[in-house]
């Protein structure tokens, strides 16, 4: 039998799944498919900002730096367990840009954006105390200013959760394969990835929210031969040993007009990126290239009184940027904005709306824009909802994730310190479920390693669509860092056991 949505989503990263919650918070009927796992695409492989993006400022890109500004606090709100506020210090740098012209960026950052709770930009002394004491001595002044942390794959989970809760089909490890029109409705088929099934689907509108992949469904699934729209732009990170003790974020500023990140990251790590080289082929296969691996080893080592060297990395990864192809010459300078391109009215014909760029930090006002879309092809549904509303597990007062820490190491004394926070941030009050009553390590389960136990396993295979071992420790939380192979193939076995 074919099932009719007035909505199909094709792609699980984070623009398809903040629509997927939008539209169905709003009462529309939502189906979305994701040919792999949720977040396995590029919205695992950011710098995990939510942030404005200084430098976009440089490129006179002030609309999409505001609006960007403006949903940290939204998002913050939203989910205090997965986003936190971060601080940046941005070090003078004596050959490159005067420091009145880095104050008067961060002073448009500061008043731009809406800032309410967010502290305001100051000027740190970098000759003493603890921000300039991992640097070279040459650097002495530098500027202190805010922007947030957030957990990428996380928050494409927890937006996919809401919307199943309201309603929405959400159908992973699901390839749409094929798409056409009769008349005003869309006619499609997916296929499941493990059995080969196929299954038929109709639908009002199509989204094709598939990132990277946007060209290549609109080929191989809408059988197109001529699209080129997108400008695959790849971008790679490193992680090694923290390499100082405070829990600011650094930016530097390097020769060649772009700057890299130092973000503290895990307990034990740091990490450094990213770069912009464009990339052709599937963006699956994107890896870190040994210029790459240079460019950020130098980069770092220009500031840091220790240098970074190659042998020092403990993982890297790589991410591809759906960016819209607006003819721009240097990949840096791309828009780092969203494009939407629709094709068929919806009456006579069947509307299409492609998705090209976009940013972790504006998808759910992309969602928003693009419901209002939908309403002109489909009418209006309910009203705008989710600048108000929590992400599961996020009802946590905003700046009170310390305090949440704090009241569930004591509900559940015996987590360790590192674990607690993990679950807190992972979680939130759902963590609740996750432990249920448990009031010894004893009652958690198959041990696996590295705080994993067999509740958390269970509870992200019925509630988070986790189905391999990978799902778990890369996208739903990132033990795979910690956790050996023994370990992780011990997991990936009990799963098959148990599913
Ligand atoms: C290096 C790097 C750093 C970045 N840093 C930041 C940052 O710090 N802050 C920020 O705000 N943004 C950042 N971004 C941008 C941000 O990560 C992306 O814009 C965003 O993740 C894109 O999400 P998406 O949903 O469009 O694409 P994706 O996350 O790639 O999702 C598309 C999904 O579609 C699926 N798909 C493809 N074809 C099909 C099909 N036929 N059927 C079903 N499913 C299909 C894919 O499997 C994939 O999961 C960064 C990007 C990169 C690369």
């Amino acid at each position: 039998m074919t099932k009719h949505s007035d909505i199909f989503i094709i792609g699980g990263g984070i623009n398809g799944v903040g629509i997927a919650r939008d539209a169905a918070g709003r009462g529309y009927s939502v189906t979305l498919c994701e040919m792999d796992d949720l977040a396995s695409g590029t919205s695992n492989w950011s710098s995990k900002l939510i942030h404005g993006g200084v430098r976009y400022l440089e490129h006179y890109e002030f609309l999409l730096v505001r609006k960007a500004l403006k949903e940290r606090e939204v998002l913050w709100a939203a989910a205090p367990h997965i986003i936190h506020p971060m601080r940046f210090i941005l070090p003078h740098h004596k050959d490159l840009r005067p420091a009145w012209l880095l104050r008067l960026g961060l002073f448009l950052y500061d008043h731009i954006g809406g800032r309410k709770l967010l502290p305001a930009t100051k000027t740190v002394d970098l000759a003493s105390g603890i921000f300039g004491k991992p640097l070279k001595p040459m650097f002495k002044k530098g500027f202190q200013y805010s922007d947030c942390q957030v957990d990428d794959a996380r928050l494409v989970i927890l937006n996919a959760m809401d919307a199943q809760a309201k309603g929405a089909d959400i159908a992973v490890q699901t390839e749409c394969v094929s798409a056409r029109r009769e008349g005003s409705k869309w006619l499609l088929e997916t296929r499941d990835a493990k059995s080969g099934q196929i299954t038929k689907h109709s639908a009002s509108v199509v989204i094709n929210a598939a990132g990277p992949w946007v060209d290549r469904v609109l080929g191989s699934t809408f059988g197109r031969n001529d699209a080129a729209n997108v400008r695959m732009v790849q971008g790679s990170h490193i992680v090694v040993p923290r390499l100082f003790e405070h829990d600011n974020c650094y930016i530097f500023q390097n020769a060649d007009d772009r700057i890299i990140f130092a973000i503290p990251y895990t307990a034990e790590t740091t990490l450094i990126g990213t770069t912009d080289q464009d990339y052709e082929g599937d963006p699956r296969d994107a890896r870190i290239t040994p210029e790459e691996t240079d460019y950020l080893c130098d980069a770092a080592s220009e500031y840091f009184e220790k240098p970074v060297f190659k042998d020092h990395i403990l993982w890297s990864y790589c991410g591809v940027r759906p960016l819209y192809d607006d003819g721009a010459s240097a990949a840096k300078e791309a828009t780092r904005d969203y494009v939407f391109r629709q094709e068929g009215d919806g009456e006579k014909e069947a509307a299409l709306i492609n998705i090209f760029g976009g940013k972790i930090t504006t998808y759910r006002e992309l969602a928003e824009r693009m419901i209002e879309k939908i309403e002109d092809i489909l009418g209006t549904k309910g009203r705008p909802w989710t600048a108000r509303a929590h992400l599961p597990g996020g009802n946590i007062p905003v700046q009170g994730f310390s305090a949440f820490v704090t009241k569930m190491s004591k509900r559940y004394p015996f987590m360790e310190t590192t674990q607690a926070r993990r679950m807190c941030a992972a979680y939130g009050t759902h963590l609740t479920m996750v432990l249920g009553e448990a009031s010894s390590v004893d009652q958690l389960g198959e041990d696996f390693g590295s705080g994993l136990y067999e509740v958390e396993v269970r509870y992200l295979m019925t509630n988070e669509w986790a189905r391999t071992a990978d799902d778990i420790v890369w996208r739903r939380s990132k033990l795979g860092l910690i956790m050996d192979d023994k370990q992780i193939a011990k997991l990936d076995d009990w799963m098959k056991e148990n599913a």
